[in-house]
């Protein structure tokens, strides 16, 4: 009989399978997706097996067996989406693989995570948290036990903000709290799933739970489109009490998990079961945890970030996408895949249907709608009887302006201050000022490494560059003249709180961006502030369009929308109005009417005057034509080739080798280039690109997949670093 020959996936960048002979006596075929620890080079690593043969290229001496066969394999499921990603995305299957595997499975002497799983007792059911007043965190763990009748694991008490384990330990030792052992958890039956009030659905929203309803157990996408408030998350939550009966799993992915707090918190609160949540602050035993929970049907809804998609599922019955239009989706480095994209993948694979919602939906997913790939499901109104705030354009040419506010934005500021409201301000960039000049011979301050101007950091006295993080002392003298007058030019948001600190002293100003919230517990407290009212003036960067309202807020400023008018990039309208529109929603969530005031030089662009009086559907609608004529996506299909090096250069020659490469698809593709990235410099490296565009998507793949394995064996290809970007979500 012939040796058994296994194929594996090995992170690498190359774009092919080794092969190594099957362990001795290892008769029984091997199942693909098996963890498998190989000798690679001088190291040891663990590879994932993609099939048998009998045959191999490599002469049969050397051939090197593989050093052991590991439990927990990838779910046959999870390795075919995978595999398909792989190739969709024109990257190496092993660091695929290894992207999506949580990083204690991808190690060589791995354990299996701590799976305990803790629930009260019989007896625990009678305690009441109050009669232990003197022990108030066992009273809390007590209370916490009673929300979660069918029990917690390590990961769901690692989110209480205390130490578990001691008050844990006391109230086993009570016998009030048991520990389950993994077969009694996975028997454990889940009863008594919604544990919360719940609101009666409008007719609206009850359109919307019983068109997806309809669809279980089938695939269907929906687009979700509903302005901020209109009860889309009430939608999820009744759709997912609906799996749960089913005793299947829902899986939801968020932009991100910090901004996302309230989105978690009403899950909890509504359902009993056990719920992961996974976000990027966790360690390697809780992903690990919460992955071979999910995939051993423990957890019952998965909550998580853009790399929860590829959280196995042992009973899948729906995958939510919220925002959907966020750009935090897409990873922007190596395996530079879209989470959404993948997930309609991933459902219709499944036979499960997708609901993505939104208030401002991608223009993709409302062109997918236009071609009827989508259904689309809509709220119109605000969920409870919140009104929708007004917009207005605030014209400021020739109009006094204070450290970038207009007399009259500071007027409205003061009313509504003075009516013990609260008001927001966003200004998407953080630092005090964003460039410092020298007044005598026109000098600005660059970065070293980067084509772009540093920032000045009033609180740390530092100069910074926001692309490649380098840190400077601000000079004393301008070192082209000598001249010692240097003034810094331009609004950040913390020039603008040390501003309204001075103009309004009686009232708190709060400054909400990456800066100010970067300490452990700082964004929790800025939030805490903000809700509660404690905080007047709310300043903030993106960080605030996301996720939060604040209801006591009643007046929106939108302080420097111009700067994003006149980009080159062919997505920079669609992010703009995405963005104003989701500030926007931030005001008047609660019985007082909110109004926005988006501060501008250019009242009459038509990008503004299209968002504001006929909305954001309208925006949409001219934007996708203008794609249209314009042969951008989602009318034709695009990917970039790119390259970088610290020699200028290596990269366009690379590409224009690459370009020959291509030549012969010239015609059914459009190859444009290769030209230098927006931002040519950055960290020390130089940047070029090369476009590669066609109406049909299908020769587009089919250039590169034939290209791709020759690109590493092109004269110049190990002196760049070059990656390989299909729909890309930004030219930089
Ligand atoms: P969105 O996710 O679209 O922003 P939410 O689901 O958060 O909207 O709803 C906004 C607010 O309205 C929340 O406080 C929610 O509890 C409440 N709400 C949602 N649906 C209803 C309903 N049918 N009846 C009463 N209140 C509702
Ligand atoms: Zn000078
Ligand atoms: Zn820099």
């Amino acid at each position: 009989m012939p040796a058994k020959i296994l194929k594996i996936a090995i992170p690498t960048p190359l774009y092919t399978c080794f092969d190594y002979l099957a362990p001795d006596r290892c008769t029984e075929t091997v199942r693909p997706g098996t963890r498998a620890r190989v000798q690679f080079g001088k190291r040891q690593l663990i590879g994932i097996v993609i099939g048998e043969s009998d045959q191999s290229d490599v002469a049969a001496n050397k051939l090197k067996p593989v050093q052991q066969l590991l439990d927990q394999p990838l779910p046959t499921e999870l390795l075919d989406l995978l595999r398909w990603a792989a190739t969709y995305y024109h990257h190496p299957l092993g660091e695929v693989l290894n992207h999506a595997l949580p990083a204690l499975l991808r190690q060589v002497d791995s354990k299996q995570a701590d799976a305990n799983v803790w629930q009260l007792s019989d007896e625990g059911r009678q305690q009441s948290a109050d009669d232990l007043k003197r022990a108030p965190r066992q009273a809390e763990l007590l209370r916490q036990f009673n929300e979660h009748i069918n029990g917690m694991d390590k990961n769901q008490l690692d989110r209480l903000d205390f130490n578990w384990r001691d008050s844990l330990r006391a109230l086993e030792k009570k016998g009030w709290v048991k520990r389950l052992s993994q077969t009694e958890a996975s028997a454990l039956q889940q009863h008594d799933v919604c544990i919360a009030e719940k609101p009666d659905l409008n007719d609206e929203q009850q359109t919307c739970v019983d068109q997806v309803g309809a669809c279980f157990d089938q695939f269907q996408a929906f687009l979700l489109q509903g302005i901020t408030g209109s009860g889309k998350t009430e939608v999820y939550l009744q759709l997912v009490e609906q799996i749960l009966s089913r005793q299947q799993q829902s899986l939801i992915l968020v932009p991100e998990i910090n901004l996302t707090p309230q989105l978690i918190s009403r899950f909890e609160q509504r359902f009993s079961v056990p719920i992961a949540v996974l976000h990027s602050g966790m360690n390697n035993s809780q992903r690990l945890l919460a992955w071979q929970r999910a995939r051993d049907n423990h957890v019952k809804i998965i909550i998580g970030t853009r790399s929860a998609l590829f959280t196995p599922l042992a009973k899948p019955g729906l995958i939510i996408i919220d925002e959907e239009h966020d750009s935090s989706y897409k990873q922007q480095d190596n395996f530079r895949y879209h989470a959404r994209d993948l997930a309609l993948v991933r459902a219709k694979r499944l036979n499960i249907p997708l609901l993505m919602g939104s208030a401002t939906p991608s223009l993709e997913s409302l062109y997918n709608v236009q071609q009827g790939r989508y259904q689309l499901l809509q709220l119109t109104q605000r969920a409870g009887d919140a009104k929708p705030p007004t917009l207005q354009l605030l014209d400021v040419r020739r109009r006094p302006m204070q450290e970038g506010l207009s007399d009259h934005f500071i007027d409205l500021m003061r009313q509504h201050l003075a009516n013990n409201s609260q008001v927001l301000l966003f200004l998407n960039r953080r630092g005090y000022a964003p460039a410092l000049l020298c007044h005598e011979c026109g000098w600005v301050m660059p970065c070293p490494r980067c084509d772009a101007q540093l920032t000045y950091h009033h609180h740390k006295n530092l100069m910074r560059c926001h692309h490649c993080g380098h840190e400077t002392r601000p000079p004393t003298s301008c070192p082209e003249c000598q001249h010692e007058e240097l003034i810094n030019i331009g609004i950040g948001t913390e020039r603008l709180e040390k501003h309204l600190t001075e103009i309004f002293p009686d009232y708190k100003v709060s400054r909400i961006d990456s800066d100010t919230t970067s300490r452990k517990g700082s964004l929790d407290q800025k939030l805490a502030e903000a809700h509660s009212g404690e905080a007047n003036i709310l300043i903030g960067t993106q960080m605030l369009a996301k996720g939060h309202d604040f209801p006591h807020v009643t007046l929106v400023g939108i302080l420097d929308v111009d700067s994003s008018l006149f980009s080159s990039d062919f997505r920079a309208p669609e992010f703009m109005a995405q963005q104003l529109v989701q500030v926007a929603g931030r005001a008047g969530r609660a019985e007082k009417p909110g109004q926005v005031v988006i501060q501008t030089h250019h009242p009459e662009h038509p990008l503004l005057q299209t968002l504001l009086h006929k909305g954001y559907e309208a925006f949409a609608e001219t934007a996708l034509e203008e794609r249209q004529q314009a042969c951008f996506p989602p009318y034709s299909a695009l990917a970039l080739l790119r390259a970088e090096a610290t020699r200028q250069w290596l990269p366009p020659k690379f590409l224009q080798q690459a370009l020959e490469l291509m030549q012969p698809w010239q015609g059914t593709v459009e190859l444009l280039g290769p030209f230098p990235s927006p931002m040519e410099r950055r960290a020390g490296r130089f940047r070029y690109q090369l476009l590669i565009q066609s109406n049909q998507r299908s020769q587009l793949h089919a250039c590169l997949k034939q290209v791709v394995t020759q690109l590493h064996k092109l004269p110049d290809a190990s002196k760049v670093r070059w990656s390989i970007d299909i729909d890309p979500q930004s030219m930089l």
